[in-house]
């Protein structure tokens, strides 16, 4: 049977990460968390001291780095699992101004590829139903009400042992938004054929069941 790409885009704190992980399961697919490559990259640069705007070291990190997620859906980054350090706040900071630099955005493609390759998934991002599977049979745009995203990354944070205020959150996720939505080389922006779900006060079965129709009716 051919692979089948399910498509997810979204901006911060959409329910992607959430949703795309159970669609997964039901569906007995791969996820493919793309955010989690570019914050791979992010945490190498924070971890070395790089500028995170030295494209030329930071695209040689991105097409030699090993990157891949385990059975149990850890992110391993060089073989060491990075699952948690990449949710840290100082990550969330950095990783639109590193995902905004072309050449690093080339290199992750490729890997979010070569990762698929062969394989039915449940892929999340910003680009993926525009530039990285611009051919998904199933693409969708999550989105949510500033306001409601901010309160779910503010939970995670908590969940993390952090405690920023919700107002510095929603501050970060604006900022992280608009670096994500202008950036000249693959911006977040709805895909045409993509359908739109608003997921503000909807609960994730709901958001899951959905997009799982319409998978189905692809798969058949
Ligand atoms: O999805 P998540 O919030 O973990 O993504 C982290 C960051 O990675 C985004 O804010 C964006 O800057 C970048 N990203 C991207 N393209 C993707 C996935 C993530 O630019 N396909």
């Amino acid at each position: 049977m051919k692979p089948t790409v399910v498509a997810i885009d979204g901006p911060a704190g959409s329910g992607k990460s959430t949703v795309s992980k159970q669609l997964a399961s039901s569906l007995g697919f791969v996820h493919l968390n793309s955010g989690a490559l570019y914050r791979g990259i992010t945490l190498l640069a924070l971890r070395s001291g790089a500028a995170l705007g030295d494209e030329a070291r930071l695209t040689e990190e991105a097409r030699t780095a090993e990157m891949d997620f385990g059975l149990d859906g850890a992110f391993l980054l060089n073989g060491e699992d990075v699952s948690e350090h990449i949710r840290a706040s100082e990550v969330d900071r950095a990783v639109s101004t590193v995902a905004a630099l072309p050449r690093v955005r080339a290199a992750v493609t490729e890997q979010q590829r070569r990762i698929a390759a062969g394989k039915s998934v449940v892929i999340e991002g910003r680009d993926v139903t525009t530039v990285v599977f611009p051919n998904a049979q199933v693409k969708v745009y999550l989105d949510a009400s500033v306001e409601e995203r901010a309160a779910r990354r503010h939970a995670d944070l908590e969940a993390q042992g952090e405690q920023p205020s919700l107002d510095e959150v929603e501050r970060e996720i604006r900022e992280r938004d608009e670096r994500d939505r202008t950036r000249a080389d693959s911006p977040l922006l709805v895909a045409p054929d993509a359908e739109v779900i608003d997921t503000t006060g909807m609960s994730i079965d709901d958001v899951v069941s959905a997009i799982a129709r319409s998978a189905r009716s692809v798969v058949g």
